[in-house]
């Protein structure tokens, strides 16, 4: 069987070292500004930026304030 990640330890592991990671590589971040939770932005293949949380999954689908995420 090949390992997942479902543990929340693991998780909370995983997002640590991204955190780490974009540090290093000097990469600016972004507190949401529904949750706090620290975001990176990439640009999609159309050109718009997305945001993207610490476990390199779009936070528009994991922020709790989802529904009415507006920035600005
Ligand atoms: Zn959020």
């Amino acid at each position: 069987m090949s390992t997942v990640i479902t543990g929340a330890q693991e998780r909370e592991e995983f997002r640590n070292r991204v955190i780490l990671a974009i540090k290093v590589m000097g990469i600016e971040t972004k507190p949401c500004s529904r949750c706090d939770e620290p975001l990176i932005f990439m640009k999609t293949h159309t050109g718009k930026w997305q945001p993207v949380d610490m476990y390199l999954e779009s936070h528009l689908a994991n922020c709790p304030g989802a529904g009415s995420f507006r920035r600005g």
